[in-house]
């Protein structure tokens, strides 16, 4: 009885000679399918009595097989040519398929604080804010004085910072500017201040050494706590939504008097979790600072604080933006991670 080896060399044979009797595209098909036919193709048959080869033999007649089988595909493909047919990858590189999409080069976006920021700017100014900015380079008189934190002034410690000289420093706050506009400026004042500022912390998941801070000013005749309640409590339903809960703590700033810390709930846990790293636990988290204007300030810039009256906040941009996006890291926006980064591409 002939051998596996034996059938494949005789079929091999007997392939050569019709191989070469092909004339024209019909009969290359039909060779095509007569050996490689997916069910009942010559070839595609020995496959199958191959699994019935004993063991020992098998390796080397599946070898002999394949070797066999990428033959005849190399022929199939050589008569296809010698027809004048072009061979499948003549066809791709020669007719591109142009109904294929385009391979986008990514470009780079706006970083998601700065998403954020422009998302803070748009609530104020359709409030008929103006937008203004100021050094990240400060002189102690501008980050301090003006203020109303006199040297040694106890506060300045939850304030300390990077010094350059003993006068120049990196602002600590975007309140400086506040000072700029006042001095510049003559009521009605209608300021919101955006920019980065410095402190000396130790970064956690809520602190960071380097941040954003928005700050906003209003300075006219009559201006009231509940000009200042009413709108931050605006600002923050725009951008939270209207569902968040939010609340005024009395506080102290140097340059504000009252002052009034504003929370809102912890959107990370809602207050759920005692051992939330976000809100320790307490349910809420603090995201801004505000207060009225205090007179002493009014009197450094030469604002008659009997005629006029304000108020004023400041807000931590990055912190914000955690809570709004619901991280429980503010280091994420400066870990360059662009796994986190293009999330909040929206292009
Ligand atoms: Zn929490």
């Amino acid at each position: 009885m002939a051998t596996f080896k034996d059938r494949i060399e005789g079929l091999k044979g007997e392939f050569e000679t019709v191989a070469d009797r092909v004339k024209d595209a019909k009969a290359l098909e039909d060779l095509k399918n007569k050996y490689l036919g997916r069910k009942k193709g010559l070839v595609t048959g020995l496959f199958e009595e191959l699994k019935s080869v004993p063991e020992a033999e098998k390796r080397e007649d599946g070898r002999a097989l394949n070797e066999f089988k990428q033959s005849v595909l190399m022929k199939v493909e050589a008569i296809g040519v010698r027809l004048g047919r072009p061979s499948p990858t003549d066809q791709i590189s020669n007719h591109p398929d142009l109904t294929l999409p385009g391979r986008l080069r990514y470009v780079g976006a706006a970083h998601p604080l700065i998403l954020f920021q422009e998302e803070i700017e748009r609530i104020f100014l359709g409030m008929g804010y103006t937008i203004e900015e100021g050094p990240e380079i400060e002189t102690d008189y501008y980050n301090f004085e003006a203020l109303n934190f006199p040297p040694h002034h106890p506060a300045r410690d939850s304030w300390d910072t990077l010094y350059i000289t003993d006068d120049l420093l990196l602002r600590t706050h975007t309140s400086p500017v506040q000072i700029r506009v006042m001095e510049k400026k003559k009521p009605p004042i209608l300021v919101i201040n955006p920019g980065r500022v410095f402190r000396r912390e130790t970064p956690d998941p809520t602190h960071l050494p380097m941040f954003l801070q928005v700050e906003g000013l209003v300075v006219d005749e009559g201006v009231t706590f509940a000009h200042l309640k009413g709108t931050l409590e605006y600002f923050i339903h725009a951008l939270f939504g209207e569902k968040i809960k939010v609340r005024f703590r009395p506080s102290f700033f140097p340059f504000t008097e009252p002052s009034a810390e504003v929370d809102i709930e912890c959107i990370v846990c809602e207050g759920q979790d005692k051992s939330c790293r976000v809100c320790g636990g307490t349910g809420w988290k603090e995201i801004l600072g505000s207060g009225m204007v205090d007179p002493q300030v009014f009197k450094n810039v030469n604002i008659d604080p009997e005629k006029y009256s304000g108020w004023a906040f400041g807000l931590g941009i990055d912190r914000t933006a955690m809570l709004a996006i619901g991280i429980p890291e503010m280091r994420y926006f400066y870990e360059n991670d662009l796994r986190f980064l293009r999330q909040f591409d929206l292009k």
